[in-house]
């Protein structure tokens, strides 16, 4: 089969399509994906340059995101058929120990991501367990279809669990154009909240107002600290909830824009992880720092249910041919996506 590999560390121009083996036939339990379209995520990018804890085998097959058609199954599996199309769900937990079997597979000591951990989703196969692939709408285009699983269902749970955004409160995403901060806005807008975005570019806030932006900020030309103060300004005491995934950037600024009892909720550090806290102003304000990592499969299934809906209906910024993986790697590097970087693998 064809693949997307990086075949050392060193940067997006590490990257090479080559000829590898066929993954072996399912287990019991796995099904093999035959990819349509596969789709990036900050990890991608971030994994060319190695990420700390994560030893890679080379040559390592990339992307994290994928949709595919089911070419194969297990003798176990009862819940797809060969020619099912699909959507997968990246994260991967062992399926057996007491936090999978109480449904909270992102807690799971063996949680692991594709792309990251294991052979990713830029290849024409991909094994992976009965459990983490749903059936998509026959009218979904294979782009879109790739670009939902991982940024959605982190979205999703990032603000509906962990900061249990509810209609009427209010809330400040960073960095409008990146796949997490455009599927949290479209979920907060779902839930009811009114949402201030921030944007490095007019175009991106533009498109972010089609998506039902409420108040957007051009952070190029608005340090943090002044758009905290604006936010403060606009509310009344604060947002109740904060979507940092910046991190160093942009985290002082985003407890200036919190309310009292506000929750600050996070999955990543795109700037630099390193970060500080006067612990008196988290007692007195009594605020919520919230960790937030992938989503369970139920979550999952919420979030197919939004999009078999309609309801929520993921942003592809472009596709590029497997040949052209990299360009979507170095747009990434550069900022200047708005939605999902797809890669079609096969047609
Ligand atoms: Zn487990």
């Amino acid at each position: 089969m064809r693949a997307l590999v990086l075949t050392q560390l060193g940067g997006p121009q590490q990257l090479r399509v080559l000829e590898l083996p066929d993954p072996p036939a399912p287990s019991a339990d796995q099904v093999l994906v035959r990819i349509r379209c596969a789709a990036l995520n900050h990890l991608d990018l971030f994994l060319t340059e190695g990420v700390k804890g994560i030893t890679l085998g080379f040559p390592h097959i990339v992307g994290t995101d994928g949709a595919g058609v089911v070419a194969a199954i297990g003798t176990g599996v009862d819940s797809i058929e060969v020619g099912d199309r699909v959507a997968i769900n990246p994260g991967i937990s062992c399926g057996v120990c007491p936090l999978c079997e109480r449904g909270e597979e992102p807690y799971c000591r063996q949680f692991e991501i594709l792309g990251e951990h294991r052979p990713g989703t830029a290849a024409e196969l991909v094994l992976v367990p009965e459990r983490n692939v749903e059936k998509i709408p026959d009218d979904m285009p294979w782009p879109t279809a790739a670009a939902f699983p991982l940024s959605t269902l982190t979205s999703w749970r990032m603000l509906k669990t962990r900061a249990q955004l509810t209609s009427g409160e209010s809330v400040l995403i960073w960095g409008a154009g990146g796949g997490i901060s455009v599927a949290a806005l479209q979920i907060a807008k779902l839930l009811g909240a009114r949402v201030i975005v921030t944007g490095s570019t007019d175009e991106k806030l533009e498109r972010a107002r089609e998506l039902g932006a409420d108040v957007t900020f051009n952070h190029a030309q608005h340090a943090p600290e002044a758009i905290a103060r604006d936010v403060r300004k606009l509310t009344g005491a604060g947002v109740n909830v904060v979507v940092d995934t910046v991190g160093a950037k942009t985290w002082d600024a985003s407890l200036k824009a919190l309310c009292p009892g506000g929750r600050l909720v996070t999955c990543g550090a795109t700037s630099g992880p390193e970060v500080g806290l006067d612990m008196r102003r988290l007692f007195w304000f009594q605020w919520s720092l919230l960790g937030s990592t992938m989503g369970t499969r139920q979550e999952f299934s919420e979030v197919m249910t939004e999009v078999r809906a309609g309801r929520l209906w993921p942003v592809v910024d472009s596709v590029v041919a497997l040949e052209a993986g990299q360009h979507a790697y170095e747009r990434m590097s550069r900022g200047e996506q708005f939605g999902k970087l797809v890669i079609e693998v096969s047609r």
